[in-house]
């Protein structure tokens, strides 16, 4: 097994990191740095310009538009967003709906839809989960739901014995009748995710996906999608990279608290073992190489280990940034003072509560756990 990238793998890395440090928008970076939430209009503009370059859709095949990319160009291209640091084309669109769609969509709904998800025309979210099982009629936990302009939606179509079946795929415009999104502010001041209540909502045939009663096989296969390439190796890097840039603005008595033994010996633990993750990142990518399409079972290691150091790094921030981080301002205007490098760390508490759901959302730890047992250690 080679872990080294190619020539090509890395000549590809440069061009990523050159058209990324020339395109995106200077108001986005300031916030992407700062850790502060994106408006719509961030999000939408980042991955229109993604999508003139060709590159909005990094997964999709050339078939349906997208830059037919293997996947360590795919690791490469989102680990230079990470870095950067850039955000990712909407997961919602990208990852989950549009595969969905040139794999089970009818010829209609991929014309209809698929170019209006890559550029972003339509802004697509996830209605999956709902308050209780079965409660058919709300929906919770729905990411930039009030962005939306559909949903991609699981529905009880039949009862019968088995809870995966009877369910059907539809995708519902969130401006039909009947359709009610209501906000949940989460713990980090943040709204992010809402409710979806739908009464007596009305959809045409032409917007199920696959046939009646099959969604639960489609599900399976977005879930899959959802969970690949999910470490965000890049993301921790640039919290540390943070914490040790805000330690060297802060004193410790004498020194900086960047000189600080205990700081160093944390910042690099969690250095340490993001390096770890890396090989392990390029031992499931080499795997991945000959069937690119198909997940390795071994990639849930990648979500469960990259949450957790996420969620550390995001920590050792935190305690950098000490009293720092209590006016938990998080949204800036535009002219307002950029957070890079100065010893302001607003939006540092909002991000370490944002990511205490990490490890829930994108399939539970606890889950993966359950599928490395079963598809690797074969338990
Ligand atoms: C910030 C955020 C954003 C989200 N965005 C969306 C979205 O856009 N669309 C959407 O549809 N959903 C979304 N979700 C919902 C998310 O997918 C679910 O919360 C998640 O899948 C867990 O399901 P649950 O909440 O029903 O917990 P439960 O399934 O009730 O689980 C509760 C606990 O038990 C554990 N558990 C459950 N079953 C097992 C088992 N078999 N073995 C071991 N442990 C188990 C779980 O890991 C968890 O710790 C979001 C959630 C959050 C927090």
């Amino acid at each position: 097994m080679d872990l080294r990238f190619t020539e090509e793998e890395v000549g590809f890395r440069a061009e990523v990191r050159a058209f990324v440090r020339a395109s995106l928008p200077s108001r986005v970076r300031q916030k992407m740095i700062a850790g502060s939430s994106l408006g719509k209009d961030d999000v939408v503009q980042w991955q229109r310009i993604l999508n003139k370059r060709g590159w909005a859709t990094p997964a999709w095949p050339k078939a349906h538009g997208g830059p037919g990319w293997t996947a360590v160009q795919r690791y490469i291209f989102l680990d230079e967003l990470h870095q950067a640091p850039a955000p990712e084309p909407l997961s919602f669109n990208v990852n989950m709906i549009g595969p969905v769609l040139y794999t089970f969509g009818t010829e209609e709904q991929k014309r209809r839809f698929l170019p209006r998800i890559a550029n972003l025309d339509d802004w697509w979210c996830q209605g999956f989960s709902e308050p209780g099982a079965g409660s058919d009629g709300q929906k919770t936990w729905q990411g930039m739901g009030h962005h939306a302009d559909w949903m991609f939606t699981l529905v009880r179509t039949a009862s019968s014995e088995k809870p995966q079946a009877g369910i059907s795929m539809l995708l519902i415009d969130m401006k039909t009748p009947g359709v009610t999104v209501r906000p949940i502010i989460t713990i980090d001041g943040r709204h992010e995710v809402n409710e979806v209540f739908l009464d007596d909502v009305r959809v045409p045939v032409e917007q199920r996906v696959g046939a009646e009663n099959a969604g639960w096989d489609i599900t399976k296969f977005l879930l899959g999608n959802e969970r690949t390439g999910i470490a965000r190796i890049g993301m921790s890097k640039h919290l540390v990279r943070r914490a040790k840039s805000l330690a060297a603005t802060l004193t410790d008595g004498e020194t900086t608290l960047a000189d600080n033994p205990r700081f160093r010996e944390q910042a690099a633990a969690i250095e340490i073992e993001l390096r770890a993750l890396e090989i392990t990142q390029m031992r499931v990518l080499d795997s991945m190489k000959e069937s690119s399409d198909k997940p390795d079972p071994r990639s849930s290691i990648l979500k469960v280990k990259g949450t957790e150091l996420r969620q550390r790094a995001s920590e050792l921030l935190l305690d950098v940034a000490g009293p720092l981080a209590a006016p938990f301002r998080d949204d800036f205007d535009d002219g307002d003072e950029p957070l890079a490098g100065s010893t302001a760390a607003s939006a540092v508490a909002a991000t370490y509560f944002n990511l205490r759901a990490a490890s829930i959302y994108g399939g539970s730890n606890e889950i993966q756990k359950n599928i490395l047992a079963k598809g690797v250690l074969g338990l």
